[in-house]
């Protein structure tokens, strides 16, 4: 078979791969071309405070806005955007975005923004989210910054560098998936967090398993003596609810509270909280 004189594709470069090659592609030429149209956009997940079930905040999602496939999920298009160098402007595009959008909410409301482990790699990191809080009016005490455990593993000195100069801000920290990377308790001593998140991994089966509970245990132990308040991600029923209530943890996120939404929907969201706050404050009994 190999003596038919043309020149072959090597036996390890099958059609499956050249399809996923071309599809690699055009989801990169895409992703260019998205970007100068703005198809790239923020939505917002809310947070709640697990006790009272009172909106806190917001964690921003980056969706793409595709005009024939739909609104689009990061998973397909965030390692690609990583692996062609675009994941900096792509994240600045959706950040600021949802800034400009959330600037004048109500002031308790925080906003959350996921950083790359790639772009925590850029010295000039801090000075780009402090301009974008300039840029659109952002008070940076309602900002969250999110880090994932991975991301601190590369050069743990210059991501020591950037998160002093984002705390010096006034902004907060998050550590973000936590329990899936690796030397989380040394990431957690040296370095000034305000919030562990804990990853849907841990959350999703917790009522069926036992290693879960232990575990989600273990870090709302371990944040407590470090007096730092745990999220857990991922929510998406009252049972859970209640067991992750039960198990320390202080914010929640997922579906049982509300998916990713559009600014608008969030917005509506803000001001309904607002209603019911201020409905509840006029009918309780007034203190004598
Ligand atoms: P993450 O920061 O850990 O975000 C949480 C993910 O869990 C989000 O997925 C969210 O939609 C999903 N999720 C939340 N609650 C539930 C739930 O109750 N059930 C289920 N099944 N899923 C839930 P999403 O939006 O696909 O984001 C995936 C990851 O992409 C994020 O993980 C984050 O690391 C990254 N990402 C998203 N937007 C951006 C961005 O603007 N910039 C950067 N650098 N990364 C982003
Ligand atoms: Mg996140
Ligand atoms: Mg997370
Ligand atoms: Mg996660």
């Amino acid at each position: 078979r190999a003596k038919s004189g043309r020149v072959a594709r090597p036996v390890w470069f099958d059609a499956g791969m050249e399809r996923a090659l071309l599809i690699q592609d055009e989801i990169e030429q895409g992703i260019r071309f998205g970007l100068d149209h703005g198809q790239f956009v923020p939505y917002f997940e809310p947070q709640v405070d697990l006790e009272t079930g009172k909106l806190i905040g917001f964690e921003v999602l980056a969706r793409w806005d595709h005009p024939l496939s739909g609104i689009v999920e990061p998973d397909r298009f965030i390692p690609v955007a990583e692996e062609i160098g675009l994941i900096d402007i792509l994240s600045e595009q959706v950040i600021r975005q949802a800034l400009a959008q959330s600037a004048d909410w109500d002031p308790s409301i925080k906003i959350s923004v996921n950083i790359s482990p790639l772009q925590l790699a850029d010295s000039w990191l801090a000075q780009r989210i402090v301009r974008m809080l300039t840029e659109t009016g952002f008070p940076a005490e309602r900002l969250v910054v999110e880090i994932t455990e991975s991301s601190l593993f590369a050069d743990i000195d210059l991501a020591r560098t950037i998160v002093t100069s984002l705390k010096n801000q006034g902004i907060r920290l998050a550590l973000d998936d936590f329990g899936t990377g690796f030397s989380s308790l040394s990431h957690l001593r040296s370095l000034p967090f305000d919030l562990i998140k804990v990853d849907r991994a841990f959350v999703t089966n917790i009522q069926s398993n036992k290693e879960s509970t232990a575990i989600v245990r273990a870090v709302t132990t371990l944040a407590g003596a470090l007096s730092v308040p745990v999220l857990v991600e991922g929510i998406e029923n009252e049972a859970t609810h209640a067991v992750v209530l039960e198990l320390g943890c202080q914010i929640g996120q997922g579906w049982y509270f509300g998916k990713p939404m559009p600014a608008e929907r969030a917005l509506q969201l803000v001001n309904q909280t607002q209603r019911e706050r201020a409905s509840a404050h006029q009918m309780s009994p007034r203190p004598s």
